[in-house]
């Protein structure tokens, strides 16, 4: 007989809202899960945007055993020189070796620093920009969301997230998502500007490539560093391996993590070696970790990154965003739906149909959820294995939940 946790996880796991799904799953196998009382639901956001290749897929569990054998941790960060490792580094450089119309002035990202999460990429970003550039100013856009430590926090662009935390950094500014005419507001005082290509918790933002050419030109006029952050978008969620690709605009400092890791812990901050040399001296060892770039992490992320390109997962993800898109169609209760392959929102009137229609998902066996800074939005971000029927399983049962609602 199964024994529950659930009274136990209200007793001791830390709660940090009155409402949490709390859904007790006990397995998960591709793009389904399944509760402890054998019910399965499916996942359409991937626990936020990270199963990109499904739960547990054959090729990472594999690679994690095959790791396993040979060894976990070593040494703190960037002494040993560990296979696995070395090997994610390389073929993340590969994915990032090509011409742009709209380059960075210090060339091509072939250097990645491994974290554990995508908040602390962020914050390996800052200072890298700050020691780089000598300068302290940071400017993100309104409503986005960067991460939860300190640095990450401050340049959150939601006052109501960060007000009973402060003080935090000084010197931030947050700018309009997409408004060519706040690019003005980056100066010779700015060290980096960070921004989603796509915006995630905003709600899905999308932005035009004449925006993003102006952005790139201000940042090399400014000698300010232009930071990508794909911890959302990266690894083929948006229709290419990195979302910034489709805009032809090439950053000076990128950031992974979530579906990078397919299943485990990892995120990294990718720069060129001009750039990121710099943390080499003033100090020695200019941004430490002990577990950064977990061989097992990186065993799993190479296998993830591996299947996304042979399965041609970011080309698909186009055509079933599309089918999504045709499907989710609800003149009632639907007002938009939004995004980028499979990275989309569907706009209702309001939150709370928002939310009685989530519950009625759940109850019809899919999961999806809302954003952080977007509470009248469906977020759906399945697993880009996702198939086509599959597709259609998820569209009808969240129609027959705006049926009833
Ligand atoms: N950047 C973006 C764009 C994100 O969406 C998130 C997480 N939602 C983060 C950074 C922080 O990542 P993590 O939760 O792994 O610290």
């Amino acid at each position: 007989m199964h024994i529950s946790h659930r009274q136990h996880f209200f007793d001791h796991i830390a709660q940090t809202s009155d409402y949490p799904l709390a859904l007790e799953i006990d397995r998960a196998e591709g793009v389904y899960m399944y509760g402890t009382d054998g019910k399965r639901y499916l996942d359409l956001i991937s626990g936020i945007g990270v199963s990109s290749v499904g739960h547990r897929h054959p090729e990472v569990l594999k690679a994690i055993y095959d790791q396993l054998d040979k060894h976990m941790h070593l040494l703190v960060y960037g002494e040993y020189v560990q296979g696995t490792q070395v090997q994610l580094a390389k073929a993340l450089a590969d994915t990032l070796k090509f011409e742009s119309k709209n380059p960075s002035p210090y060339g091509l990202i072939n250097n990645v620093y491994f974290t554990n999460s995508g908040t602390e990429a962020v914050e390996g970003a800052m200072k890298l920009a700050k020691r780089f550039t000598g300068k302290a100013e940071f400017i993100s856009c309104f409503n986005a969301y960067h991460g939860a430590t300190q640095g990450a926090l401050s340049l959150s662009g939601a006052e109501s997230f960060k007000q009973s935390f402060r003080p935090l950094l000084p010197q931030i500014r947050n700018i309009r998502h997409g408004v060519i005419d706040d690019i003005e507001q980056i100066t010779e005082k700015t060290a980096g500007v960070i921004i989603e290509i796509v915006g995630g918790e905003s709600g899905i933002r999308l932005a035009n490539t004449e925006y993003f050419k102006a952005l790139r030109d201000k940042c090399t006029e400014t000698g300010t560093l232009l930071i990508f952050d794909e911890v959302q978008t990266g690894f083929g969620r948006t229709g290419s391996f990195w979302a910034f690709e489709q805009y032809d605009i090439y950053p000076d400092i990128l950031l992974s993590a979530k579906g990078m890791g397919g299943g485990m812990p990892i995120g990294a901050f990718m720069a060129s070696q001009e750039v990121m040399q710099v943390l080499k001296t003033n100090p020695v060892l200019g941004h430490i970790t002990t577990f950064g770039g977990h061989p097992v992490s990186c065993a799993s992320s190479l296998a993830a990154l591996q299947v996304t390109l042979r399965e041609d997962l970011p080309a698909k993800a186009i055509g079933k965003g599309a089918l999504l898109k045709s499907l989710l169609v609800h003149p009632k209760i639907i007002k938009e739906v939004r995004g980028k392959g499979l990275m989309l929102a569907a706009e209702m009137e309001s939150f709370e149909k928002l939310k009685q229609t989530i519950d009625l998902c759940i109850d019809g066996g899919v999961v999806t959820d809302w954003f952080l800074f977007c509470d009248n939005s469906m977020r759906i971000a399945p697993p880009l294995t996702i198939t086509e029927d599959q597709i259609r399983e998820g569209c009808s049962v969240i129609l027959a939940a705006l049926d009833k609602i």
